[in-house]
């Protein structure tokens, strides 16, 4: 089995090094939820979020 690929600069990811798993749920009102998993690497995932506001 291959090593799932970062999602933000393609190198692959070890899943037995330090890494961020990513759950994007898509919420429809009608109840057709669906969602999708992503892992990214943790430098990656820090210098890609510098910007975003934390979460409430
Ligand atoms: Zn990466």
């Amino acid at each position: 089995m291959t090593a799932p690929y970062c999602e933000i600069c393609g190198e692959s990811v070890p899943m037995d090094l330090d890494h961020v798993g990513i759950a994007a749920e898509y919420v429809h009102t009608d109840d057709r939820n669906a969602q999708d998993d992503y892992l990214v690497h943790i430098e990656c995932w820090n210098h890609h979020t510098v910007e975003w506001i934390d979460p409430a």
